[in-house]
């Protein structure tokens, strides 16, 4: 835990960027309350972990998983063509990958989705019906 960290503080500064959903099981969801890709997610790891190399087999497998489940759910809650998935984190060393579902209609189809390009957002109403819908769809196993 790193105090400077943005995901382990979870504090104002994260509240202004992302809307926390659940707990996964080695994650926490959140929905990114920009949405310019409609349905926009962050899964962001637990533990204050750098790189992808760095977790035990069983921590990155089951960080995959968390990740599998939210991208099943973003598919059936808003039915995308695609969904891009990035992991980035220059000035956010704490790993956490972008679910972006991708529209062909919509902005950037054909090219990496911009992290911080349109700022489109919603309204709470809006916000927490996206969550609502996604949670209907989130196939939650029993954690052994
Ligand atoms: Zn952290």
């Amino acid at each position: 835990m790193y105090r400077e960290c943005v995901f382990c503080g979870r504090d104002e500064r994260l509240d202004q960027m992302m809307i926390e959903i659940c707990d996964l099981s080695v994650s926490t969801l959140y929905l990114n309350k920009e949405q310019t890709y409609f349905g926009r997610c962050v899964v962001v790891l637990k533990d204050h972990q750098r790189e992808l190399f760095q977790l035990s087999e069983e921590t990155r497998t089951k960080f995959m998983n968390d990740i599998v489940l939210v991208a099943g759910a973003i598919e059936k809650a808003f039915q995308p063509d695609r969904i891009n998935y990035g992991c980035y984190g220059d000035y956010m060393p704490h790993l956490h990958f972008h679910v972006v579902p991708k529209y062909k209609d919509g902005e950037a189809w054909g090219f990496p989705f911009e992290l911080n390009g349109k700022q489109i957002f919603l309204n709470d109403e809006q916000y927490m019906g996206m969550i609502e819908k996604l949670m209907k769809y989130m196939e939650f196993t029993p954690v052994s």
